[in-house]
């Protein structure tokens, strides 16, 4: 074996991979079926699944869309046969990425048929079918020992009566638990053939639209009622009904889509580097994520100064380091590292630190604050800081909330302040999250800083959003959200992106008990 990536000439087949990509959330997938979207020379995917997925293709793979949406088909099957069997004998690793299961209704078996009689080296890796893990994922399972013992999935495509159908409505409804996939538009005609063929009427039923995705969404009613609560409920493809005694224990289980922020779009304007803790606090609860950054962190203009105070620092002539963000404490660090020092230089100065989140990135360098006040700004810093004599250093951006400096004066420390980092708005926002924002599709907005709040209204040129939830970090923040025309909901009681996330859960209850959705038990789901 060579470890070097083989040479491939045109003359060398390549070969296809038939990857289940599960039911929507990237998480699950299955470790192979990553290891070859990784490796993959030429990745072929459609709509279902693939949405979180592609990001982890190589940088040089080539994407082919080969999506269908309903009723307006981009490409035929055969077409994408075609592509297949084109790109394998142009010597490429392919992955055709599908939706769930390749083998359950996603044609793969036609796709292994064509790569076979082609002569094309092929590989089939399971995935999890929406047909199981989307009532899971609603806390539906599909056998259970008091309340299932069979389970039969089949397609609600084909109309009821259409001539050729080739369901066997008496099957499906004899089975514990159908589950039906596609046609949710065709709902009513399959819940009276089911009923026909002799499932009572009053049977639980459950229709389970984006399973597994931050959009999900589920609708319960009896049999003979779920067509009209779906219609409703406005839920549309792609959709899973599920019908059977098993669906009552969704009220006992709870769903991915009965955590505090299910069904709750939260916008996060960190910069891009920071935002990533907030998301996927805010994910784990359940919330439909949007990623706008409205700043962004550069270096300053020249390091001259930092480099001094970071060799100053090394020659012990700091009594005091202050951080006031863990950017500033990254951007010490790096300037640190680069003058090839280490956690060391710290050894005659005591550190002081915003709050936990600035400590924590301290910590990672193995220093731990002597200093964090009880409450988490500039301003309770100041009022924390010991009076003594002697030379503080305040690494911060090149905007600060003003105040602090004066403080530590005050208290009779000399103080010298440096910039570790400036902070710069983005120029531009993309234009979906704009419209969504200006359409009132994000419920909640979250700010942590008010320089973010300044560089956000401008990216909406000044034009407030008026009715969308604002939530603040603290109150400096919450000052300025207010001074640009936002209306405040909630100002986080800890002043941290955790505090931050139990306002927005606040704010997102009373949302939701104001507009009451049917079906869906409010408790949290532990994972
Ligand atoms: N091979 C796929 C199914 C493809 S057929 C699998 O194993 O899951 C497409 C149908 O699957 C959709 O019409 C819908 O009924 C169902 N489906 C796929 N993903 C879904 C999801 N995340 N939520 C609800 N239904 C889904």
């Amino acid at each position: 074996m060579t470890t070097a990536r083989p040479h491939r000439s045109s003359k060398t087949p390549g070969s296809v991979a038939l990857v289940g990509a599960g039911p929507g959330d990237p998480g699950l997938i299955t470790v192979r079926g990553l290891a070859l979207l990784r490796g993959a020379d030429v990745l072929v995917y459609d709509r279902l699944g693939a949405a979180g997925l592609i990001r982890f293709a190589r940088a040089d793979a080539r994407l082919i869309y080969v999506g269908k949406q309903p009723k307006q088909h981009t490409k035929t099957q055969a077409q994408i046969t075609r592509i297949l069997i084109r790109e394998a004998r142009a010597g490429h690793t392919v992955v055709r990425l599908k939706g769930g299961d390749p083998f359950v209704f996603g044609r793969g078996g036609e796709e292994a048929e064509a790569l076979a009689a082609a002569g094309i080296p092929f590989e089939v890796v399971p995935g999890i079918t929406s047909a199981i893990a989307g009532p899971a994922a609603a806390g539906i399972p599909v056998t259970h020992r008091d309340a299932a013992a069979s389970v039969a999935i089949a397609t609600a495509h084909e109309a009821p009566g259409k001539a050729g159908s080739r369901i066997n409505w008496g099957a499906l409804a004899g089975a514990d638990t159908a589950v039906l996939l596609m046609g949710v538009e065709r709902l009513a005609g399959v819940a009276r053939a089911l009923i026909d063929a002799g499932k009572p009427a009053s049977t639980p039923a459950a229709v389970i639209q984006d399973a597994t995705l931050p959009t999900m969404r589920t609708v319960t009613a009896p049999l003979s009622r779920i067509a009209a609560a779906a219609a409703r409920a406005k839920i549309r493809a792609p959709a899973i009904t599920v019908v059977g005694d098993v669906v009552a224990l969704r009220a006992v289980l709870g769903g991915w889509d009965t955590r505090p922020l299910s069904g709750i779009r939260v916008l996060v304007t960190r910069t891009r580097e920071q935002a990533s803790e907030l998301s996927a606090i805010l994910s784990e609860l359940g919330a439909d994520v949007v990623e706008a950054p409205a700043i962004r962190v550069e270096p300053p203009r020249s390091f001259a100064k930092l480099d001094l105070a970071v060799s100053k620092m090394n020659g012990s002539a700091y009594d005091w380091v202050v951080f006031t963000s863990a950017n500033g404490v990254r951007a010490f660090a790096s300037r640190l590292q680069a003058a090839g020092l280490d956690a060391r230089a710290f050894a005659a100065a005591k550190v002081a630190a915003v709050g936990p989140g600035t400590a924590d990135t301290l910590s990672s360098l193995g220093i731990v604050a002597d200093l964090v006040p009880p409450s988490f700004t500039t301003v309770a810093i100041g009022k924390a800081f010991p009076r003594g004599k002697g030379h503080v250093l305040l690494a911060r951006a090149d905007v600060v909330e003003p105040g602090l400096e004066e403080t530590v004066e005050e208290k009779g420390w000399t103080v010298e302040t440096v910039t570790a980092y400036r902070l710069r708005g983005q120029t531009s926002i993309p234009s979906g999250v704009r419209k969504a924002i200006m359409a009132g599709e994000i419920d909640v907005l979250t700010f942590a800083s008010g320089g973010t709040v300044r560089a956000f209204m401008k990216l909406l040129k000044g034009k407030p959003p008026t009715k969308t939830n604002v939530v603040c970090i603290g109150p400096v923040t919450a000052k300025a959200a207010r001074e640009a025309g936002l209306r405040v909901s909630a100002v986080a009681r800890t002043h941290t992106i955790p505090g931050l996330v139990a306002a927005v859960v606040d704010v997102a209850g009373a949302k939701k008990s104001g507009s009451k959705r049917s079906g869906s038990p409010r408790r949290a789901r532990a994972r």
